[in-house]
């Protein structure tokens, strides 16, 4: 009955019409659509015509391998941190922080560009834990699926599509670069 759910949802996905569900937890109600305000995963009720989102959580503490989707608390230069906010698509409450690590190597031989940092403060970010040595967790973008899964403009907060190599605002038509994950702007329900 609710096979959606192991879909990530992200805070303002539209997930439904009032028309069609009432809303319920972890969503809100804009303009006659059913919105969510957390991350998480849809659970449908259809016996009570409800939608909610939850968090599923996990107590792991993260292990080299993980993959986990975070929020990009800060980033200068080659020292970026990533709240960790799911941990194998489970939600962590735990506040951990993972370093992303970047070697400029890595930047030029798998994405062909050199200095540029691969994420902003506020984007959602899709990593893999390369390692945990005495909770300094490393985290690393050179998993197939890593990269970037939703990211706004960073002069006017609208929305980033994805261009050939670029993001562009659909807004203001800044154009910003990510490195993006394969499902950039997809991490939703469909
Ligand atoms: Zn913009």
């Amino acid at each position: 009955m609710d096979g959606d759910r192991e879909h990530l949802i992200i805070p303002g996905d539209k997930l439904a019409v009032i028309e069609e569900f009432e809303a319920g937890e972890g969503t809100y109600v804009k303009d006659g659509a059913i919105r969510a305000n957390t991350l998480g995963v849809v659970h449908k009720n259809l016996a009570e015509r409800k939608i909610e989102v939850k968090r599923r959580r996990t107590c792991r503490i993260p292990a080299a391998g993980d993959v986990i989707i975070g929020q990009v608390e800060s980033a200068q230069a080659y020292d970026i941190s990533i709240r960790i906010y799911f941990i194998n698509n489970e939600t962590s409450q735990k506040g951990f922080v993972g370093m992303l690590l970047l070697r400029e190597d890595e930047n030029r031989s798998n994405r062909g560009v050199k200095n540029r940092i691969p994420c902003k403060v506020g984007d959602l970010v899709r990593a893999q834990v390369a390692a945990n040595v005495d909770m300094i967790i490393v985290l690393s973008l050179l998993c197939s699926n890593c990269g970037v899964i939703y990211a706004v403009c960073s002069l006017c907060g609208g929305k980033l599509v994805k261009t050939d190599t670029r993001l562009k605002c659909v807004e203001c038509g800044n154009v910003e670069y990510r490195v993006v994950a394969p499902d950039y702007g997809r991490v939703k329900i469909p």
